[in-house]
């Protein structure tokens, strides 16, 4: 994640050092930096555009395939490719003996734990995957557990149909699943409508720590109907645990930290903007070094048109039969100017990003102020909050202690900070705040 940073890296230690006298025990400050793979903006308009690409050639196909689906569905014919359990056979589902025994398996783990988390994991011991290799996540594990196709039916459409492949699972026992299912749901279901009341301040912006993917914002009631929000790894939570740890930790608590730290770090403005400025001196130097080298090969290239030049005027002296050396001259010359060309023009889109890239260091000093300016306002509110953050921080590492309860939160800054997904500046936010009418005794409307 970080094999690009080299260069900033060693301002960040300068900076960490910097910052240890006023640093909260585990919050860390990893980087001010320019680029990191989706997070800049062209990569994620270049995803957002193939994502909207593929939808849209997926959405063609279903609309010709659907008429022809309709009818093979209303036959009883399969739809689409067998289910774990059925294989392929003279364009009709076949119970396949091994994949069935993992079906069956899931039906009574399912039945004797009532936990998706349970059987995920019983699964996962005794070998079971999906036909590519996969850990059974309990999605899958949910879907194989609902899917009317094991009952010997084909469903289209929210219509289902009397199929012509065998049954491998009897009706009593699909009643039992999906009234389990239901039940489970609807605690579910009910959980995460009240989540609206908490604000995830860090949706989004939280990575797991070991296998770098996102954590996502969870909420669950405990004993007492008390309501505990927190993050989880995206992985651990879709596998029981089995693809990454169960790396969690507590939202309260975790947006407490970093909004915190963020506070003191824009109370501290004169050490971020110390930072901007060791950036930007190296930078600069980068910038200076890299225009000398442009200046000594456009002085080569000027030497070299002129012996072309040169060379040019003896051919014409020659009369028609030119020495073989000298046009082998020539060419050795036009081969080094197309080089030369070549890597000024490099050297130009090198030198605009090295540019542009210190004019962003300059700016991130103003957004710290806004940013300071947002978060000390008595009107700002969470979901205000929310929105404002992920302009200031890129992202956040939550790296658990193995073992242990305790971890390390990292917290990496950028400075693409000016345009949030909105087009709203931070400075327009400021002033909105600065001129809105008080709202009733002035505490901040929760959403
Ligand atoms: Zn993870």
């Amino acid at each position: 994640m970080f094999t690009k940073m080299d260069r900033i890296s060693r301002n960040v230690i300068d900076f960490l050092t910097l910052v240890e006298e006023f640093e909260h025990h585990e919050v860390k400050l990893v980087s001010l930096k320019e680029e990191i793979n989706t997070a800049s903006a062209s990569g994620r308009v270049m995803t957002t555009i193939m994502i909207a690409l593929a939808q849209f050639e997926r959405e063609q196909i279903s609309e010709r395939t659907r008429e022809k689906m309709a009818w093979r569905a209303t036959k009883g014919l399969p739809v689409g490719p067998p289910p774990l359990g059925y294989e392929m056979h003279e364009k009709r589902y076949r119970p396949l003996p091994k994949e069935v025994e993992i079906v069956r398996f899931l039906d009574q783990a399912y039945l004797e734990t009532r936990s998706l988390d349970q059987v995920a994991r019983m699964a996962y011991q005794r070998g079971f995957r999906t036909r590519k290799g996969h850990t059974l996540t309990k999605n899958a594990i949910s879907c194989i557990l609902k899917n009317p196709a094991y009952i010997g039916k084909i469903s289209f459409n929210g219509e289902t149909f009397q199929a012509s492949h065998d049954p491998i699972r009897d009706q009593k026992t699909y009643a039992r699943i999906l009234q389990s299912l239901e039940r489970n749901w609807f605690h579910k279901g009910s959980g995460r409508s009240k989540a609206k009341l908490y604000e995830y301040l860090l949706q989004g912006l939280m990575l797991c720590g070991y296998c770098q993917g996102k954590m996502v914002p969870r909420t669950s009631t405990g004993r007492g109907g008390r309501r505990y929000h927190y993050y989880i790894c995206n992985r651990a939570d879709k596998t029981a645990g089995i693809d990454c740890g169960k790396n969690y930790l507590d939202a309260v608590e975790a947006d407490h930290y970093v909004l915190d730290y963020v506070k003191q770090l824009a109370l501290r403005d004169d050490l971020v903007l110390k930072l901007c400025q060791e950036q930007d001196t190296s930078f600069a130097e980068s910038l200076r070094t890299l225009r000398r080298d442009q200046e000594r090969i456009k002085a080569r290239l000027i030497e070299n048109q002129r012996e072309a030049g040169n060379l040019a005027r003896a051919i014409a002296r020659m009369g028609p039969k030119p020495p073989r050396a000298i046009l082998d001259a020539c060419q050795e010359l036009d081969r080094e100017k197309a080089e030369l060309e070549a890597t000024l023009s490099r050297m130009g889109d090198e030198a605009s990003k090295l540019e542009q890239t210190s004019m962003r260091v300059e700016l991130a000093g103003k957004t710290v102020r806004y940013i300071a300016q947002i978060l000390s306002h008595d009107r700002v509110t969470p979901a205000l909050l929310k929105d404002c953050l992920p302009k200031f921080i890129n992202y956040v590492i939550w790296r658990k202690d193995v073992k242990q309860p305790t971890g390390r939160v990292e917290i990496a800054l950028f400075e693409r900070p000016f345009r949030g997904n909105d087009g709203r500046l931070l400075r327009e936010i400021v002033e909105d705040l600065e001129c809105r009418a008080p709202t009733a005794l002035g505490i901040p409307r929760l959403p």
